[in-house]
């Protein structure tokens, strides 16, 4: 197995991308999916902008080499093609958070009968907590209002329960593109037709598939979605967010108004009336962080040269490689171990989810012992994410070695079942 690890590297077309990116000394990192690694392209654009500040100071808004006053849009432009979002329908803003409360203030609009906000139990905390907060916001009570759609199993959603939720009091639907825990993918074209033909807006939050997936946004007629630029996108801990929202809703009203969301040839005009840019820009709040950002126009560079086609590509194999050696090498009952991810193409986004009701802490503990970071996800699951563009198919043999030694050998046993604040 380990030669046909190496062979399938030796085929793959995207090997020589591992090259750009500092892959930490001894450490088979396969923690993609929660935090992506700095390539040499976007630690260049950072060096770059901070030069700009330090030579330009003031004048880098219009004079850096990427204005930093455009700098929001012009690197939506380099991600639309990732998302399919057409022109002025994404923009590079706010953090994944925010943007949730940005655009579900504008998007969730009670009214009459329909007042509920429908999303699933499953989702990451910080989105229930905005969209509680959002139904609050209105005035209303979350526990009546936020409709969540129960899992069958405890990690993953059935589409078609989501679907026959899809009720005439609901006001909004608001979900994942892939489940965080599992990995599983949604049908977000199927989710948005039964959404519509219900006359229900919906969005999407994409930080676990954006940068992993190709999506079509705007030929689904998804009405908004933001994602995370610090997982699969690369951009580094904290990078700034995407803003989407749909062409067909450039004239409605941002709810959280500021000034960089102004029209941008009148902003310093300092009027005391906001007026929205029409198109998602309209949704900005602040003045970027274009220290920080500036990242992601390197990043965005290798992503787009690799293409995000080839990168789904390559990740499936992966993933699937991944799955063929737990199977073959931990047979049985694969130690006690679930892949809990779903098994079709289709279903899965970028990472492989075990779960163990026991040791999975423990195990996690052992495999970051041996050099390899996976992560925990509380209360059962391990995490890995093999990445298209770092991670070679001799490093997947390795972890699944190391998961079959642990097991053997009860090395696990070595760790205690206590979690640290970030695992
Ligand atoms: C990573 C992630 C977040 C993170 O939110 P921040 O505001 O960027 O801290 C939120 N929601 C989902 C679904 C995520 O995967």
């Amino acid at each position: 197995m380990e030669n046909k690890a190496l062979e399938l590297d030796k085929k793959d077309p995207l090997a020589h991308f591992r090259s750009r990116f500092y892959i930490p000394e001894n450490t088979i990192y396969v923690d993609g999916n929660s935090l992506g690694l700095l390539s040499v392209n976007a630690e260049k654009s950072l060096l770059r902008v901070l030069d700009e500040w330090k030579s330009l100071g003031i004048k880098g808004w219009l004079q850096g080499e990427r204005p930093w006053f455009y700098f929001a849009e012009q690197i939506g432009e380099m991600a639309a093609d990732l998302v399919g979002a057409g022109p002025g329908e994404l923009i590079f803003t706010g953090t994944t958070t925010v943007n949730i409360h940005a655009l579900v203030s504008t998007f969730y609009q009670p009214q009459g009968k329909r007042t509920k906000i429908l999303a699933d139990e499953l989702n990451f905390p910080s989105d229930m907590y905005a969209l509680q907060g959002q139904i609050r916001q209105k005035g209303l009570d979350p526990k009546k209002e936020l409709l969540l759609t129960p899992s069958h199993d405890g990690y993953n959603l059935d589409e078609d329960t989501i679907v026959s939720m899809m009720t005439d009091d609901v006001a909004l639907v608001y979900l994942p593109s892939v489940l965080y825990a599992s990995g599983q993918l949604l049908d977000m074209a199927r989710l948005t037709q039964e959404a519509h033909k219900r006359n229900i807006p919906i969005g999407f939050d994409c930080s676990h598939s954006a940068g992993a997936i190709p999506h079509q946004f705007s030929q689904w007629g998804v009405d908004f979605a933001t994602f995370c630029s610090y997982k699969y996108l690369n951009g580094g801990p904290g990078c700034t967010a995407f803003l989407y929202v749909n062409q067909k809703h450039f004239d409605r009203e941002p709810m959280t108004p500021g000034w960089f969301g102004f029209v941008k040839e009148k902003q310093f005009d300092m009027l005391p009336e906001f007026e929205h840019a029409r198109h998602a820009g309209g949704w900005q709040i602040s003045s970027p962080g274009v220290l920080g950002a500036s990242t992601m126009e390197g990043s965005l560079q290798i992503i787009n040269e690799a293409g995000i086609d080839a990168i789904r590509e390559k990740s499936l194999r992966m993933t699937t490689f991944l799955k063929h050696l737990i199977r073959e090498m931990l047979p049985g009952d694969h130690g006690g171990f679930t892949i809990i991810t779903p098994e079709e193409d289709l279903c899965r986004g970028g990472h492989l989810a075990l779960a163990h009701p026991e040791i999975a802490l423990r195990v996690n503990e052992a495999l970051k012992a041996r050099g390899i970071v996976p992560d925990f996800r509380a209360p059962d699951i391990i995490r890995i994410a093999p990445v298209a563009l770092y991670n070679t198919y001799h490093e997947i043999h390795q972890v699944a070695t190391a998961l079959k030694e642990i097991l053997e050998s009860k090395e696990y046993l070595q760790y205690e079942n206590q979690r640290k604040p970030i695992s």
